[in-house]
């Protein structure tokens, strides 16, 4: 099978992102969301991008003016009765992502292959919603989606070999670098990451260190190119919270437990970058 046209669910950070990424490859995509405000949003964030890469020079105005071309938005799933390929990066929620698939499996073609960008929702239980389950698979891309080149393709227990060569093959035209997972809580990326990024939390909880130190000695010591607290902020700590809670109840294994501080910023609405407020203070 070969993929000819595809749909982005959700227009936001992620959703924009790939979109984009997939018009640049020559595809045609359809991007929906909820709200006219979104979606021209969305678009606007990729005119932005594009036309960066027009100022750097590494992209002509034509070039531009082409991938924008290939990007319809629009309100309505229903216009996915004709794609090979859904990528959903709605919000993370997890029964509006089992609803979503509900709807795609009756509009979609029967061919046609339903993805997600979760980052943390098993595959396998968006997939049981669907009378396709061997077409369901996880694309994580990372963000933002036009420079990192990993995505982890996750298999959910019933995808089929042929769903996952498709997705392979696809990933590596839209110059990315795809990577095997199978479907556990957090994949490889978050189980890896969230629990690094907790600890450094209750390294701040326990006054081991301050922020800065904390995140200088993981900068410094390991290369890392950002702290692990600044990196928090970035994500997003309602996210970070949401990541350990997955680990913690899909594992049901204490070393997962979510740091009482993290609970505590979050509670109180420090969620990081898009709240002025995290780790760090940010000018608004
Ligand atoms: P976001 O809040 O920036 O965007 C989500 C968008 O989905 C919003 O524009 C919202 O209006 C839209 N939406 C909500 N309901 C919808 C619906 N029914 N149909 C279409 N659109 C709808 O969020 P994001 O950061 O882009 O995250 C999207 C997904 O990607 C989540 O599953 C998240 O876990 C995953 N993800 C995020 C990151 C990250 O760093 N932000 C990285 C990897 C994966």
């Amino acid at each position: 099978m070969e993929i000819k046209k595809i749909m982005v669910l959700g227009a936001g950070q992620m959703g924009g992102g790939i979109a984009q990424v997939a018009a640049q490859a020559g595809y045609p995509v359809v991007l929906r969301d909820i709200k006219d405000e979104f979606v021209q949003r969305g678009m606007k964030t990729i005119e932005k991008n594009l036309q960066r890469n027009v100022e750097k020079g590494r992209l002509s105005a034509e070039e531009m003016a082409a991938v924008l071309g290939r990007i319809a938005p629009t309100l309505s799933l229903e216009d996915g009765r004709d794609v090979d390929l859904v990528i959903e990066a709605v919000i993370e929620d997890v029964s509006l992502k089992r609803e979503i698939f509900t709807a795609l499996d009756t509009i979609c073609p029967p061919q046609a292959i339903l993805a997600s960008n979760t980052s943390s929702v098993p595959i396998t239980q968006i997939a049981a919603v669907t009378r396709r389950p061997e077409k369901v698979i996880g694309m994580h891309f990372m963000n933002p989606v036009p420079v990192m080149k990993l995505v982890e393709v996750i298999r959910g227990i019933a995808t089929s070999d042929e769903t996952y060569r498709v997705i392979e093959e696809l990933s590596r035209k839209l110059d990315k670098v795809p990577v095997e997972v199978n479907d556990f809580p957090g994949f490889v990326s978050n189980r890896v990451l969230l629990p690094m990024i907790n600890e450094a939390v209750y390294c701040l909880m326990e006054g081991v260190g301050t922020a800065e130190g904390i995140d200088t000695v993981m900068r410094l010591g390991m290369n890392h190119p950002m702290g692990p607290l600044a990196l928090a902020d970035l994500i997003g700590l309602d996210t970070c919270l949401a990541i350990m809670e997955v680990l913690y109840d899909g594992f049901k294994d204490s070393k997962y437990r979510p740091c009482p501080l993290l609970r505590k910023y979050v509670t109180a609405g420090w969620l990081g970058r898009k709240t002025g407020r995290g780790f760090y203070v940010y000018e608004t």
